[in-house]
């Protein structure tokens, strides 16, 4: 008997610059999955919520071709591959969502038969372990968010997010954690100090919510700068630092 061969829901396909984290500024080329686990309050892909028939890819050349989902290992890697090659810039390719974890197993599949020819970072809300093992020997970069309740509205998301960072030693990291106005400061001390302990050495990136359009900031800087200051009191190199795509106007 023959398995049927592995298959995901993406999204869309395109190159730009990373505008978060330790590789702002780096050319990439976002694989972006359909489909997420959680509801943010303040989602900035809520196309990708969903597995959605079609993928969208745009070539750096220009042109633009859509699939249907859901796309064969074969067919992702050949896009990859080609668009590596019509820009050589492209440095990492993010892979992103929705939530890449969903569809770990094809992940897993996909980075160990046809690994993209440059190194992967892995954006991640961070609160799925299962199929992670298997994923991080394809991965260089993790990008990892804690996700606070009052923005998701998740139950207890710590130790979820403990159990990911936790087995991510060895591999590089950073962590974001998105906060408005109405982010309570015990939410933040408590995520901090998770950081802290399961992740020792990450840099925590404190990243101001925006709204999708304009971009109109959620939080003023007075409170930025209170929340920031709770977390660099428990993580020692806690950066601030906005969505810079956004502020740039670029997806
Ligand atoms: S984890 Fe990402 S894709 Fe999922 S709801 Fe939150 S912001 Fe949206």
């Amino acid at each position: 008997m023959t398995s049927a061969p592995p298959v995901a829901y993406l999204s869309e396909v395109f190159a730009s610059w990373q505008g978060e984290g330790s590789r702002a500024g780096q050319r990439q080329l976002f694989v972006r999955f359909a489909g997420c686990n959680i509801r943010c309050r303040w989602c900035d892909t809520p196309d990708s919520l969903t597995r959605v028939p079609y993928c969208r890819v745009d070539y750096p050349d220009g042109r633009n071709e859509t699939f249907s989902n859901p796309l064969t290992l074969q067919t992702l890697a050949a896009i990859v591959e080609e668009c590596c090659r019509l820009d050589s810039s492209i440095a990492m390719v993010a892979i992103t969502g929705g939530e890449p974890m969903v569809q770990a197993e094809f992940l897993s599949l996909w980075l160990s038969q046809a690994p993209p020819p440059v190194g992967c970072l892995l954006e991640t809300n961070a609160l799925i372990s299962q199929g992670l093992a298997a994923v991080l020997p394809g991965i260089e970069v993790v990008s990892a968010d804690v996700k606070l309740p009052s923005n998701t509205g998740e139950d207890e998301p710590w130790d979820r997010h403990r159990t990911f960072l936790e087995l991510c030693r060895g591999t590089e990291l950073y962590v974001k954690m998105p906060v408005d106005q109405a982010t309570a400061s015990d939410e933040v001390a408590r995520a901090a100090e998770l950081v802290a302990a399961a992740a020792p050495g990450a840099t925590l990136f404190v990243q101001p919510i925006t709204e999708a359009v304009g971009p109109s900031w959620c939080i003023d800087q007075e409170r930025l700068a209170r929340l920031a200051a709770i977390a660099s009191s428990h993580v020692r190199d806690t950066r601030v630092l906005p969505q810079i795509h956004k502020l740039i106007g670029i997806r």
